[in-house]
């Protein structure tokens, strides 16, 4: 392809600004435009929702007849007037924050999730980002996002008759999706190179706009690279290592090398997983290059703007790849640069990983580890698990003082609510409630109980007709031996309490938790007057052989005469079957295998709809719930007395069982004289006041920028060459010393309940300044764990290298404190940058 095709097509002039609203996906979650859309193509509309193909599908004669309509002209130039506005408005950022972040913020991900129309994702991590992308565009923070163009993006899913999942790989035309191709001053297409062994690879740069910010793409099918390496960029997850070790090639080293042939600089890079983490390589060969220093030095400069989330809660979640594939494929990159392969593997390989060879592996997370200067989970719960999968990188420390924190996720709102909600929430809240900080809460007090009911039940009716609509399309009819009217949906019930269970199948999600016990669930189905539905929805990694058994069973569980039409399954789940379920399920139900759900969202989506959620309490549940906004199943889990088995399986299930007989349906079908349930009504009210501001990418974005990016920017600020290079010196120079520091004595004096701990430590030349003592005593009988900074006194006599510390602590048994000795200094981020420590014992 060319950029030939790329000529846009002539547009009648009065109607040229058609492309720069079709091109801005801000129309996937601001519904303005809808109409413009709908008037040009509705059959093409209504099928994709992607106002860039409605626009080059329409015919010239539909355009030439709307530029002529005066109805369609005046909406046209009220959209373009609105656009203007809203790209020239004053935001939470442009308010907020004083230009700090002017120069921007990198975002790397493997998958972005933005519309179904631009299918770039599989599943949570992808939805994630751009609900990031979308939040910080709202905020006007100035993100730059990178990812990969695939051509045919994540599989799409249909089921046999049997059951089986079956699995499509269509090619996504990029004429069709709504980005574009990035062009040089010359008018080229811009394009960036990475080296491959033996070759160099020549990627595409597309850019798609998401409101105020950029989502720059690259993808490798140019007609002059390889045949193989036109497909690099082919598939999203394929499993092949080596492929996948490219992805991350054209990801990471190309991705950073097309920011700075655009020119830009961003202030700081965050990387959404460790996939990407050869971006912040990339981006330290950059800075040495620029300032003409050794790549320690750049290091040193550039780790402390560099941010790695996290979402992983197993470490062999993490990649890792062989050295030898490392060695073939990095080694023409590293060829130019101040790094060795061997260097490489130091900052990426962890003690004891080696494939079934022998050979050592590197692992990405700890790459990312090596390269940044902070580091974060996604939930509370998930800090916690991070701490313990990420302990080996640091040796000795117990995992409370891992440096890993936490930014619980959030979900864009504005791209999950339903007509029906926002209205209400317009009419409590205004207008643009997403947009700023949103209310902690919002006065939902003020919306009546009718109207709020009222809400609910178009949803449901809505979504009723939706799934009639989907299980059509499912060939609903053609289901042997099967009654017709209710494989198609025609007994789901408009007034019957309606269960969403849509996620990924794979056997930590448990989503054979419901079928453990048959009969139980065919009771709640079947109840004469208090009946459940449930809609499911799900794809199982192709190679996921059990996640594909989940489905099969619950294909069959819902074929089954009892349980049939009242148990609807909707193939190939994706962003625009999510957004339907969660617009009109009652109940999001959720049941991973505690602690493994490292956060969970789409729990999150239904907030903003008054739909209610019943989940295990893990990841955001076990934050957010309370008994007046939902129920947890087993709350108050701790992860620590939890491992990673199924021990509790069985009795989760029977938990979920009570819950939905004892409390969930009766609570649905209690109504007062009006017909309305109140309690539930209640818990609607509770649930959207309390948890919709806070589980939102709004705040999630805020936190970052408050608590991350201007912070890391700051401290970044200070490493200028000369201080960077200096830095490195010091701490070459302590860790030179570090073997030979030790405790020489210590005493303890106890009066009135305290003791005073006198320490005398050997510092071998270490400056005391960049040493700090401290004393632990872990958590027990005798009170929470305790963390006290020891006193640098003088010098001791006689030796000019040690020193004496002191302090003085609520007294505990003999034992129960020890004392160590860290790296203190407040230009580093400790331990990530230095996780030198001594223990006394
Ligand atoms: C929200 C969403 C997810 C994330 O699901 P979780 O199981 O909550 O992590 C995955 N896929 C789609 C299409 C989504 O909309």
């Amino acid at each position: 392809m060319t950029l030939a095709a790329y000529r846009p097509r002539q547009l009648p002039e009065a109607l040229n600004g058609l492309f720069s609203l079709a091109l801005d996906l801000r129309w996937s979650w601001h519904h303005g435009s809808d109409v413009l859309w709908r008037t040009l193509d509705q059959e093409t509309w209504d099928s994709t929702r992607n106002a860039w193909l409605v626009l080059n599908s329409a015919s010239g004669e539909r355009l030439d007849e709307l530029s002529r309509d005066p109805e369609f002209l005046a909406r046209y130039r009220e959209q373009m007037d609105a656009h203007e506005l809203f790209v020239r408005a004053r935001t939470w950022y442009s308010e907020h924050c004083r230009d700090e972040l002017d120069r921007g913020i990198a975002f790397f991900c493997m998958e972005y999730g933005l519309s179904e129309s631009l299918p770039l994702y599989s599943g949570g991590l992808g939805v994630l980002a751009g609900d990031y992308l979308k939040a910080a565009s709202d905020l006007g923070v100035p993100v730059t996002a990178v990812g990969l163009l695939y051509q045919q993006g994540y599989f799409r899913q249909a089921i046999s008759t049997d059951g089986e999942q079956l699995e499509f790989y269509p090619y996504n035309d990029p004429t069709m999706l709504p980005v574009s191709p990035l062009r040089d001053e010359d008018d080229q297409w811009l394009r960036v190179i990475v080296p491959l062994p033996g070759r160099d690879v020549r990627l595409r740069a597309w850019v798609g706009q998401v409101g105020h910010c950029e989502l720059l793409l690259l993808d490798s099918n140019d007609p002059r690279n390889e045949p193989g390496d036109r497909g690099i960029t082919s598939e999203l997850y394929s499993g092949d290592p080596e492929k996948r070790l490219q992805q991350e090639m054209v990801l990471g080293i190309g991705g950073w090398r097309l920011l700075r042939a655009l020119g830009r600089d961003p202030v700081a890079c965050h990387i959404n997983e460790g996939h990407c983490a050869l971006a912040l390589l990339e981006r330290a060969f950059g800075w040495a290059h620029d300032n003409e220093r050794d790549f320690d030095t750049a290091r040193m400069a550039t780790r402390a703007t560099n941010l790695f989330t996290t979402h992983t809660s197993v470490a062999a979640g993490f990649d890792r790849f062989p050295r030898r594939l490392v060695q073939l494929y990095l080694d023409p990159w590293l060829a130019g640069q101040d790094l060795t392969v061997d260097q490489l593997m130091d900052l990426g390989t962890h003690n004891s990983d080696q494939d079934t060879t022998g050979d050592p592996l590197l692992n990405m997370a700890w790459l990312a580890l090596n390269m940044s200067g902070r580091v974060n989970g996604v939930s509370r719960i998930h800090r916690k698990v991070s701490q313990t999968i990420l302990q080996d990188f640091f040796p000795r420390w117990p995992s409370e003082d891992i440096p890993v924190e936490y930014v619980t996720n959030g979900i864009h709102t504005p791209s999950w609510d339903s007509p029906e909600s926002d209205e209400l929430w317009t009419r409590a809240c205004g207008k643009d409630r997403w947009r700023r900080p949103m209310q902690a809460t919002c006065p939902m007090s003020e919306i009546s109980d009718q109207d709020l009911w009222n809400m609910r039940l178009s949803q449901r009716k809505r979504l009723i007709h939706y799934l009639r609509r989907r299980l059509a399309s499912q060939h609903c009819e053609h289901n042997p031996g099967n009654d017709p009217a209710a494989a198609c949906g025609l007994l789901l019930d408009n007034e019957t309490l309606t269960l969403g269970f849509a996620r990924r199948f794979t056997d930590y999600k448990r989503p054979n938790l419901l079928l453990s016990d048959p009969d139980r669930l065919l009771a709640l189905l079947n109840h004469r007057d208090k009946p459940v539905q449930i809609v499911l929805a799900g794809k199982a990694h192709p190679y996921d052989k059990s996640g594909k058994e989940l489905i099969r069973r619950w294909k069959q569980f819902s074929r089954m005469p009892e349980a049939e039409g009242k148990v609807v399954f909707i193939e190939d789940y994706d962003l625009g079957v999510a957004n339907q379920l969660v617009q009109g399920v009652d109940v999001c139900l959720n049941t991973p295998r505690h602690p493994w759900e490292a956060c969970g969202t789409s729990g999150m989506k239904v907030l903003v709809n008054g739909g209610l959620n019943l989940s295990q309490f893990d990841g955001w549940w076990a934050e957010a719930w309370n008994p007046d906004v939902g129920w947890a199943i087993r709350p108050g889990a701790t992860f620590e007395e939890l491992s990673h088995t199924n021990d509790h399986d069985e009795s989760d299930a029977r938990e979920l069982f009570d819950l939905l007989e004892q409390q969930v349906v009766p609570a649905f079908y209690r109504v007062d004289q009006e017909g309305r349930p109140r309690d539930w009504i209640t818990m609607i009210r509770a649930s959207m006041d309390q948890l919709t501001a806070h589980y939102s990418a709004n705040r999630m974005v805020r936190e970052y920028v408050e608590d991350f990016y201007r912070p890391m920017v700051a401290l970044g600020r200070q490493r200028d060459p000369d201080t960077a290079h200096a830095l490195v010196q010091e701490s070459r120079e302590i860790n030179a010393h570090w073997s030979r520091l030790r405790f020489t004595s210590i005493e303890v004096e106890e009066q009135d309940q305290q003791q005073t701990f006198t320490v005398d430590v050997y510092l071998d030349g270490v400056p005391a300044e960049h040493i700090g003592v401290e004393l632990i005593a872990e958590a027990s009988e005798y009170g929470p764990r305790q963390v006290h900074p020891m006193e640098r006194k003088q010098a001791m006599e006689g030796s000019a290298r040690g020193w004496i510390y002191q302090c003085t602590v609520p007294a505990r048994p003999e034992g129960h404190y020890t004392p160590r000795i860290r790296v203190r200094d407040d230009r580093l981020n400790l331990p990530l940058e230095n996780a030198s420590v001594l223990w006394l014992r």
